[in-house]
Protein backbone atom coordinates (compact mmCIF):
# COMPACT_ATOMS: atom_id res chain seq x y z
CA UNK A 1 0.00 0.00 0.00
CA UNK A 2 1.05 3.29 -0.80
CA UNK A 3 2.43 5.41 2.18
CA UNK A 4 1.29 8.76 0.71
CA UNK A 5 -2.10 7.26 0.55
CA UNK A 6 -4.86 6.67 3.45
CA UNK A 7 -7.16 3.77 2.95
CA UNK A 8 -10.57 3.40 4.05
CA UNK A 9 -11.99 -0.44 3.54
CA UNK A 10 -15.93 -0.52 3.90
CA UNK A 11 -17.46 -3.85 3.86
CA UNK A 12 -20.44 -5.62 5.31
CA UNK A 13 -18.13 -9.01 5.78
CA UNK A 14 -21.41 -10.76 3.67
CA UNK A 15 -18.58 -12.27 1.52
CA UNK A 16 -15.74 -10.63 2.15
CA UNK A 17 -13.47 -12.22 5.13
CA UNK A 18 -11.69 -9.94 7.77
CA UNK A 19 -8.69 -12.06 7.04
CA UNK A 20 -7.99 -10.63 4.11
CA UNK A 21 -6.93 -7.63 5.43
CA UNK A 22 -5.59 -8.92 8.59
CA UNK A 23 -2.14 -8.20 7.43
CA UNK A 24 -3.22 -4.07 6.77
CA UNK A 25 -4.75 -3.61 10.08
CA UNK A 26 -1.91 -2.20 12.34
CA UNK A 27 -0.88 0.24 9.03
CA UNK A 28 -1.22 3.70 10.24
CA UNK A 29 -2.59 4.74 7.08
CA UNK A 30 -5.22 2.09 6.78
CA UNK A 31 -8.87 1.43 8.05
CA UNK A 32 -11.41 -0.87 8.13
CA UNK A 33 -15.26 0.12 8.37
CA UNK A 34 -18.16 -2.68 8.82
CA UNK A 35 -20.49 -0.94 7.08
CA UNK A 36 -23.36 -2.11 4.43
CA UNK A 37 -23.27 -0.25 1.34
CA UNK A 38 -27.01 0.09 1.14
CA UNK A 39 -26.75 2.36 4.29
CA UNK A 40 -25.66 6.20 3.80
CA UNK A 41 -22.19 6.42 3.83
CA UNK A 42 -20.01 9.55 5.56
CA UNK A 43 -16.32 10.08 4.74
CA UNK A 44 -14.00 12.27 3.36
CA UNK A 45 -12.26 10.75 0.14
CA UNK A 46 -11.07 11.77 -3.07
CA UNK A 47 -11.39 8.25 -4.81
CA UNK A 48 -13.85 5.35 -4.44
CA UNK A 49 -13.64 2.21 -6.05
CA UNK A 50 -17.61 0.63 -5.84
CA UNK A 51 -16.83 -3.11 -5.83
CA UNK A 52 -19.49 -3.75 -3.05
CA UNK A 53 -21.64 -6.98 -4.58
CA UNK A 54 -21.24 -10.97 -3.87
CA UNK A 55 -20.38 -12.01 -7.56
CA UNK A 56 -20.54 -15.80 -6.98
CA UNK A 57 -23.90 -16.76 -8.57
CA UNK A 58 -24.13 -19.33 -5.20
CA UNK A 59 -23.96 -16.03 -2.80
CA UNK A 60 -26.17 -13.65 -5.16
CA UNK A 61 -29.05 -15.68 -5.34
CA UNK A 62 -28.74 -16.79 -1.78
CA UNK A 63 -29.86 -12.67 -0.89
CA UNK A 64 -31.46 -11.83 -4.22
CA UNK A 65 -33.52 -8.88 -2.68
CA UNK A 66 -30.08 -7.56 -0.78
CA UNK A 67 -28.04 -8.42 -4.38
CA UNK A 68 -30.26 -5.63 -5.80
CA UNK A 69 -30.49 -2.85 -3.26
CA UNK A 70 -26.64 -3.32 -2.97
CA UNK A 71 -26.10 -2.58 -6.92
CA UNK A 72 -29.29 0.01 -6.65
CA UNK A 73 -28.81 1.93 -3.37
CA UNK A 74 -25.08 1.24 -2.98
CA UNK A 75 -24.39 2.86 -6.21
CA UNK A 76 -26.40 5.76 -5.49
CA UNK A 77 -24.93 6.20 -1.79
CA UNK A 78 -21.28 6.08 -3.80
CA UNK A 79 -22.52 8.46 -6.23
CA UNK A 80 -24.33 10.75 -3.77
CA UNK A 81 -20.80 10.83 -1.60
CA UNK A 82 -18.86 11.58 -4.24
CA UNK A 83 -21.39 14.30 -5.06
CA UNK A 84 -20.64 15.79 -1.91
CA UNK A 85 -16.98 15.15 -1.67
CA UNK A 86 -16.17 15.66 -5.06
CA UNK A 87 -14.37 12.34 -5.32
CA UNK A 88 -13.31 10.04 -8.46
CA UNK A 89 -15.31 7.04 -8.49
CA UNK A 90 -14.76 4.10 -10.46
CA UNK A 91 -17.81 1.49 -10.14
CA UNK A 92 -16.96 -2.11 -11.26
CA UNK A 93 -19.11 -3.54 -12.86
CA UNK A 94 -19.42 -7.32 -15.14
CA UNK A 95 -19.21 -9.34 -18.30
CA UNK A 96 -23.24 -10.56 -16.41
CA UNK A 97 -24.59 -6.98 -18.08
CA UNK A 98 -24.18 -8.96 -21.49
CA UNK A 99 -26.98 -11.96 -20.22
CA UNK A 100 -26.35 -14.98 -22.20
CA UNK A 101 -24.70 -13.02 -24.95
CA UNK A 102 -25.28 -13.47 -29.36
CA UNK A 103 -22.40 -11.91 -30.16
CA UNK A 104 -18.78 -13.06 -29.72
CA UNK A 105 -16.53 -11.60 -28.11
CA UNK A 106 -18.32 -9.20 -26.80
CA UNK A 107 -17.33 -5.46 -27.48
CA UNK A 108 -18.32 -2.88 -24.80
CA UNK A 109 -20.88 -1.62 -27.97
CA UNK A 110 -23.07 -4.86 -27.39
CA UNK A 111 -26.12 -3.75 -25.29
CA UNK A 112 -26.69 -7.64 -24.20
CA UNK A 113 -29.27 -10.40 -23.97
CA UNK A 114 -30.23 -10.62 -20.05
CA UNK A 115 -33.58 -12.21 -18.98
CA UNK A 116 -34.99 -10.01 -16.66
CA UNK A 117 -37.00 -12.11 -14.41
CA UNK A 118 -34.34 -14.84 -14.43
CA UNK A 119 -32.28 -16.37 -11.34
CA UNK A 120 -29.48 -14.72 -12.16
CA UNK A 121 -31.47 -11.28 -12.80
CA UNK A 122 -30.94 -9.70 -9.44
CA UNK A 123 -27.23 -9.39 -10.51
CA UNK A 124 -27.37 -8.38 -13.52
CA UNK A 125 -29.67 -6.40 -13.56
CA UNK A 126 -28.49 -4.42 -10.44
CA UNK A 127 -25.34 -3.79 -12.23
CA UNK A 128 -26.94 -2.76 -15.28
CA UNK A 129 -29.26 -0.16 -13.37
CA UNK A 130 -25.84 0.67 -11.19
CA UNK A 131 -24.34 1.74 -15.01
CA UNK A 132 -27.84 3.36 -16.03
CA UNK A 133 -27.35 5.61 -12.76
CA UNK A 134 -23.65 6.40 -13.31
CA UNK A 135 -24.71 7.91 -16.73
CA UNK A 136 -27.42 9.53 -15.27
CA UNK A 137 -25.43 10.83 -12.48
CA UNK A 138 -23.21 12.43 -15.75
CA UNK A 139 -25.80 14.00 -17.57
CA UNK A 140 -27.73 15.14 -14.65
CA UNK A 141 -25.11 16.63 -12.19
CA UNK A 142 -22.08 16.26 -14.05
CA UNK A 143 -20.28 13.28 -12.25
CA UNK A 144 -17.56 11.64 -14.01
CA UNK A 145 -17.75 7.71 -12.60
CA UNK A 146 -15.40 5.06 -14.68
CA UNK A 147 -17.31 2.09 -15.36
CA UNK A 148 -14.98 -1.53 -15.55
CA UNK A 149 -17.09 -4.57 -16.99
CA UNK A 150 -14.88 -7.02 -14.83
CA UNK A 151 -15.02 -10.86 -16.64
CA UNK A 152 -14.55 -13.93 -14.49
CA UNK A 153 -11.63 -13.18 -11.78
CA UNK A 154 -10.06 -15.70 -9.38
CA UNK A 155 -6.93 -15.89 -7.67
CA UNK A 156 -5.66 -16.27 -3.93
CA UNK A 157 -8.04 -14.70 -1.10
CA UNK A 158 -10.91 -16.86 -2.62
CA UNK A 159 -13.11 -18.10 -0.15
CA UNK A 160 -13.43 -22.23 -0.40
CA UNK A 161 -16.82 -22.01 -0.18
CA UNK A 162 -17.22 -19.31 -3.05
CA UNK A 163 -18.96 -21.80 -5.51
CA UNK A 164 -17.50 -20.60 -8.65
CA UNK A 165 -15.97 -22.70 -10.84
CA UNK A 166 -12.19 -21.91 -10.36
CA UNK A 167 -12.49 -22.25 -6.51
CA UNK A 168 -14.66 -24.84 -6.45
CA UNK A 169 -12.59 -27.51 -9.20
CA UNK A 170 -9.43 -26.65 -7.23
CA UNK A 171 -11.00 -27.69 -4.10
CA UNK A 172 -12.36 -30.67 -5.57
CA UNK A 173 -9.31 -31.61 -6.82
CA UNK A 174 -7.27 -31.40 -3.56
CA UNK A 175 -9.75 -32.87 -1.95
CA UNK A 176 -9.93 -36.19 -4.36
CA UNK A 177 -13.44 -35.76 -5.34
CA UNK A 178 -14.74 -35.74 -8.48
CA UNK A 179 -15.01 -32.33 -10.37
CA UNK A 180 -18.75 -31.08 -10.53
CA UNK A 181 -19.15 -29.92 -14.23
CA UNK A 182 -22.91 -28.39 -14.70
CA UNK A 183 -24.26 -29.21 -18.06
CA UNK A 184 -22.48 -30.57 -20.76
CA UNK A 185 -19.53 -28.50 -19.66
CA UNK A 186 -19.12 -27.54 -22.76
CA UNK A 187 -19.40 -23.71 -21.97
CA UNK A 188 -16.88 -21.06 -21.97
CA UNK A 189 -15.83 -18.45 -19.91
CA UNK A 190 -12.27 -16.22 -20.00
CA UNK A 191 -10.58 -15.73 -16.65
CA UNK A 192 -8.58 -12.82 -15.35
CA UNK A 193 -5.88 -13.55 -12.79
CA UNK A 194 -6.49 -11.01 -9.88
CA UNK A 195 -3.25 -9.57 -9.85
CA UNK A 196 -3.72 -8.30 -14.06
CA UNK A 197 -7.00 -7.21 -12.72
CA UNK A 198 -5.84 -4.93 -9.85
CA UNK A 199 -3.32 -3.46 -12.44
CA UNK A 200 -6.47 -2.84 -14.79
CA UNK A 201 -8.91 -0.99 -11.82
CA UNK A 202 -5.94 1.11 -10.53
CA UNK A 203 -4.13 2.42 -14.22
CA UNK A 204 -8.45 3.16 -14.61
CA UNK A 205 -8.34 5.16 -11.43
CA UNK A 206 -5.29 6.83 -11.99
CA UNK A 207 -6.02 8.37 -15.38
CA UNK A 208 -6.70 12.01 -15.52
CA UNK A 209 -8.45 12.35 -18.67
CA UNK A 210 -12.30 11.34 -18.12
CA UNK A 211 -13.28 7.94 -19.30
CA UNK A 212 -17.27 8.44 -20.49
CA UNK A 213 -17.63 4.80 -21.97
CA UNK A 214 -17.29 2.03 -20.13
CA UNK A 215 -14.30 -0.36 -20.34
CA UNK A 216 -14.17 -4.16 -20.49
CA UNK A 217 -11.45 -5.65 -18.30
CA UNK A 218 -10.57 -9.61 -18.62
CA UNK A 219 -8.10 -12.42 -20.09
CA UNK A 220 -9.38 -12.84 -23.23
CA UNK A 221 -8.78 -16.43 -23.43
CA UNK A 222 -11.57 -18.21 -23.96
CA UNK A 223 -11.72 -22.15 -22.38
CA UNK A 224 -14.62 -24.64 -21.86
CA UNK A 225 -15.44 -25.80 -18.31
CA UNK A 226 -14.52 -29.51 -19.21
CA UNK A 227 -10.75 -28.41 -20.77
CA UNK A 228 -10.65 -26.41 -17.55
CA UNK A 229 -11.50 -29.38 -14.99
CA UNK A 230 -8.66 -31.38 -17.20
CA UNK A 231 -6.17 -28.20 -16.54
CA UNK A 232 -7.16 -28.15 -12.76
CA UNK A 233 -6.40 -32.09 -13.06
CA UNK A 234 -3.39 -32.35 -14.79
CA UNK A 235 -2.05 -29.00 -12.46
CA UNK A 236 -3.04 -30.35 -9.15
CA UNK A 237 -1.76 -34.13 -10.58
CA UNK A 238 -4.79 -35.79 -9.14
CA UNK A 239 -6.25 -38.97 -10.30
CA UNK A 240 -9.80 -37.89 -10.13
CA UNK A 241 -12.77 -37.48 -12.80
CA UNK A 242 -15.55 -35.44 -13.47
CA UNK A 243 -19.32 -35.99 -12.05
CA UNK A 244 -22.09 -34.00 -14.29
CA UNK A 245 -24.41 -32.08 -12.57
CA UNK A 246 -27.56 -30.42 -14.02
CA UNK A 247 -27.02 -26.58 -15.61
CA UNK A 248 -27.71 -23.81 -13.70
CA UNK A 249 -30.57 -21.67 -15.30
CA UNK A 250 -29.78 -18.56 -17.36
CA UNK A 251 -25.97 -20.16 -17.12
CA UNK A 252 -24.48 -17.96 -20.16
CA UNK A 253 -23.33 -20.37 -22.93
CA UNK A 254 -19.89 -18.59 -24.04
CA UNK A 255 -18.10 -15.60 -23.07
CA UNK A 256 -14.86 -13.71 -23.60
CA UNK A 257 -14.13 -10.25 -24.01
CA UNK A 258 -13.55 -7.75 -26.39
CA UNK A 259 -10.57 -5.57 -24.97
CA UNK A 260 -9.39 -3.58 -27.70
CA UNK A 261 -10.97 -0.44 -25.45
CA UNK A 262 -8.60 -1.70 -22.56
CA UNK A 263 -5.62 -1.96 -24.35
CA UNK A 264 -6.05 1.54 -26.51
CA UNK A 265 -7.42 3.65 -23.64
CA UNK A 266 -5.47 2.03 -20.42
CA UNK A 267 -2.63 0.73 -22.77
CA UNK A 268 -3.42 -2.26 -20.51
CA UNK A 269 -3.65 -6.29 -20.97
CA UNK A 270 -3.44 -9.01 -19.34
CA UNK A 271 0.02 -10.66 -18.24
CA UNK A 272 -0.81 -14.29 -16.23
CA UNK A 273 -1.71 -17.05 -18.50
CA UNK A 274 -4.53 -19.28 -16.78
CA UNK A 275 -1.72 -22.15 -15.77
CA UNK A 276 0.13 -19.43 -14.31
CA UNK A 277 -2.76 -18.18 -12.29
CA UNK A 278 -4.06 -21.55 -11.10
CA UNK A 279 -0.74 -22.82 -10.42
CA UNK A 280 -0.69 -19.58 -7.70
CA UNK A 281 -4.56 -20.40 -6.77
CA UNK A 282 -4.19 -24.26 -6.16
CA UNK A 283 -0.80 -23.53 -3.82
CA UNK A 284 -2.78 -20.79 -2.06
CA UNK A 285 -6.18 -23.26 -1.31
CA UNK A 286 -3.20 -25.94 -0.75
CA UNK A 287 -2.10 -24.12 2.41
CA UNK A 288 -5.50 -22.77 3.23
CA UNK A 289 -6.67 -26.69 3.60
CA UNK A 290 -3.05 -27.13 5.40
CA UNK A 291 -4.01 -24.68 7.77
CA UNK A 292 -7.31 -26.27 8.52
CA UNK A 293 -9.44 -22.94 7.76
CA UNK A 294 -11.09 -25.37 5.53
CA UNK A 295 -12.82 -27.30 8.77
CA UNK A 296 -14.67 -23.98 9.65
CA UNK A 297 -15.73 -23.03 6.36
CA UNK A 298 -16.79 -26.50 5.58
CA UNK A 299 -18.90 -26.45 8.64
CA UNK A 300 -20.23 -23.82 7.46
CA UNK A 301 -21.28 -25.33 4.48
CA UNK A 302 -23.09 -28.20 6.13
CA UNK A 303 -25.09 -25.93 7.84
CA UNK A 304 -26.17 -24.01 4.88
CA UNK A 305 -27.03 -26.57 3.55
CA UNK A 306 -24.43 -26.76 0.16
CA UNK A 307 -21.77 -29.11 -0.79
CA UNK A 308 -18.83 -30.63 1.81
CA UNK A 309 -16.27 -29.78 -0.24
CA UNK A 310 -17.06 -26.43 -1.94
CA UNK A 311 -20.06 -24.39 -2.73
CA UNK A 312 -22.18 -25.63 -5.10
CA UNK A 313 -25.92 -24.09 -6.60
CA UNK A 314 -29.16 -25.99 -6.15
CA UNK A 315 -32.37 -25.01 -7.38
CA UNK A 316 -34.35 -27.95 -5.97
N1 LIG B 1 -19.61 -24.39 -13.11
C1 LIG B 1 -19.41 -25.76 -13.13
N2 LIG B 1 -19.16 -26.39 -11.94
C2 LIG B 1 -19.07 -25.72 -10.75
C3 LIG B 1 -19.27 -24.32 -10.75
C4 LIG B 1 -19.56 -23.69 -11.95
O1 LIG B 1 -19.44 -26.40 -14.18
O2 LIG B 1 -18.82 -26.37 -9.72
C5 LIG B 1 -19.86 -23.70 -14.39
C6 LIG B 1 -21.09 -22.80 -14.41
O3 LIG B 1 -22.23 -23.56 -14.77
C7 LIG B 1 -20.70 -21.77 -15.46
C8 LIG B 1 -19.19 -21.66 -15.33
O4 LIG B 1 -18.77 -22.82 -14.61
O5 LIG B 1 -21.01 -22.24 -16.75
C9 LIG B 1 -18.74 -20.43 -14.58
O6 LIG B 1 -19.48 -20.37 -13.40
P1 LIG B 1 -19.13 -19.37 -12.22
O7 LIG B 1 -20.15 -19.59 -11.15
O8 LIG B 1 -17.70 -19.46 -11.85
O9 LIG B 1 -19.29 -17.91 -12.83
P2 LIG B 1 -20.35 -17.22 -13.82
O10 LIG B 1 -21.39 -18.22 -14.24
O11 LIG B 1 -20.93 -16.13 -13.02
O12 LIG B 1 -19.53 -16.78 -14.96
Amino acid sequence: MDQKQYVICLDNLSTGSIENVACLLEAPNFEFIQHDVTLPIQAEVDEIYNLACPASPLHYQREPVETLRTSVVGTMNVLELALRTGARVLHASTSEIYGDPEQHPQPESYSGNVNPIGVRACYNEGKRCAETLCFDYRRRHGLKPRIARIFNTYGPNMRIDDGRVISNFIVQALCSEPITLYGDGQQSRSFCFVDDMIDALTCMMSLSCDIVEPVNLGNPTEISMADLAQRVIQLTDSDIGTRHESAPPDDPRRRRPCIDRARSVLGWEPATDLDQGLTVTIDYFRDLLRCGRMDAERTTDVAAGTSPASGMLRYD
